[in-house]
């Protein structure tokens, strides 16, 4: 990597980076990751899984000590405490991010809804940053939204059923502006994303009068959102209200591909991973350049894109903690990056992902995926820890 894009901050530091993490949490993150880097042997774990989990055999406690600790804050959110304390002695923000998955009935999408609303309450007793999260999907059922965004018509009952899914999050987004808490709304699948587009943009017109409160996700592995992103900000500029942006690349590129070539249509990804940076970068830039208009949370793994903020935040005369530009990372990935921005200054939170074992399965293994060493991730994760731990050693013997 040029020198040049380390101009302002440096992700090869690793007294920094894992800073927070004991000799014992890094042996167990370099077991984890160890394991994750065969494909096979995700593939498996995750069928495997899933499926001890369903017919109950004991393994909750193998899960919990391994990939669950290294990805979860914990089972509840007073679990997550000590996660968020960690954090926040090295100025990192936490996202409580309630990562329960397909749930399929009212009183839990109530119940989803509840718990939602406390990690508002706990963000708003944060000094510093204070944020929360959360999925449509963990409080509207998955049916429901595939069949709006088709734009099919809907029975009085679940008309009824979406006016309670708008219900739920305006209560969300109501007492985050109340305490003041930006909240971001995340994306999912393409084929459920209208009736997501349709709430958030109603939320943040509703709510984003002074500032960008409430977060839309931008998926720029999608090749129609850079242009999405400028017309959500222009729609935000003729309706008065700010526009919050949140800017991934995005999580489901598999299913997308494959239900695209099972149904017949054109798939919605981008035709090269290049073609996801570079929108990335312009993406960023865009809202850093109209930063008086756009709140930008930028989440992302991605060396490049964030050093390349760094650089654009300079280029447009921002100071590094500018209150409208943040950077995220998921809690046990990519430390490097996320403990160096915060030691140099910038903003940066992570999500905390918490919930019962085994509701936060779907979470895990998307998060197993993508640590295969097929994408990489994980074979950076790994030599950094392991530099790291041969540090550690030679500074005992010296
Ligand atoms: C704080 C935070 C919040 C997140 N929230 C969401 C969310 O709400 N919704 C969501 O979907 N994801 C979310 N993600 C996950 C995110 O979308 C990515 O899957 C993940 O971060 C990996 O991308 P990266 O930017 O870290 O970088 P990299 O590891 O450099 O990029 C990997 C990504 O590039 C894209 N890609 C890879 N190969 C190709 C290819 N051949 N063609 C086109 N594109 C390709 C894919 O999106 C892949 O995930 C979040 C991530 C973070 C850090």
């Amino acid at each position: 990597m040029a020198m040049e894009l380390k101009k302002f901050v440096d992700f090869d530091n690793l007294t920094n980076a894992f800073a927070a993490r004991t000799d014992e949490a890094l042996k167990k993150a370099n077991f984890v990751f160890s394991t994750m880097q065969s494909p096979t042997l995700v593939k498996v774990g995750s069928q495997l899984m899933e499926f001890s989990l369903n017919v109950g055999l004991p393994v909750k406690g193998l899960i919990k000590k391994t990939i669950f600790n290294l990805f979860c804050g914990g089972e509840t959110l007073d679990g997550c405490q000590r996660a968020t304390n960690q954090l926040a002695a090295f100025n990192v923000g936490a996202i409580y991010d309630y990562s329960v998955e397909g749930e399929k009935s009212e009183e839990g999408f109530d119940a989803t809804t509840e718990e939602i609303l406390k990690t508002i309450e706990r963000a708003g007793q944060f000094e510093f940053i204070r944020f929360s999260a959360f999925k449509v999907t963990g409080l509207a059922h998955f049916d429901l939204l595939t069949k709006i965004h088709a734009g099919e018509k809907l029975s009085k009952e679940e008309q009824a059923a979406y006016a309670r899914v708008h219900d739920r999050v305006d209560r969300i987004c109501a007492l985050a502006k109340k305490m003041d808490v930006s909240v971001l709304i995340d994306a999912e699948e393409t084929w459920i994303q209208k009736p997501i587009t349709e709430i958030t943009v109603a939320m943040m017109a509703k709510y984003n009068t002074e500032k960008a409160l409430i977060y839309y996700t931008f998926q720029m592995y999608c090749h129609a959102m850079l242009a999405h992103l400028k017309e959500l900000h222009l729609h935000s500029k003729e309706n008065g209200y700010r526009l919050g942006a949140k800017l991934v690349r995005g999580a489901y590129m598999e299913k997308e591909a494959a239900r695209a070539e099972a149904m017949g249509y054109e798939n919605p990804i981008q035709p090269s991973k290049e073609a996801t940076d570079r929108d990335f970068d312009l993406g960023t830039k865009y809202c850093i350049e109209h930063i008086h208009e756009i709140g930008l949370f930028a989440g992302s793994h991605n060396e490049k894109s964030n050093y390349l903020i760094t650089h654009y935040l300079e280029e447009f005369g921002l100071p590094r903690n500018d209150h409208r530009v943040y950077f995220g990372q998921l809690f046990g990935m990519s430390d490097h990056i996320s403990f160096n921005l915060a030691e140099a200054g910038f903003n940066v939170i992570k999500y905390v992902p918490y919930g019962p074992i085994k509701a936060t399965i779907p979470y895990l293994i998307r998060r197993a995926n993508e640590n295969t060493s097929v994408k990489g991730q994980s074979g950076r994760e790994l030599t950094l820890i392991r530099k790291e731990r041969a540090r550690r050693k030679g500074l005992k013997k010296g």
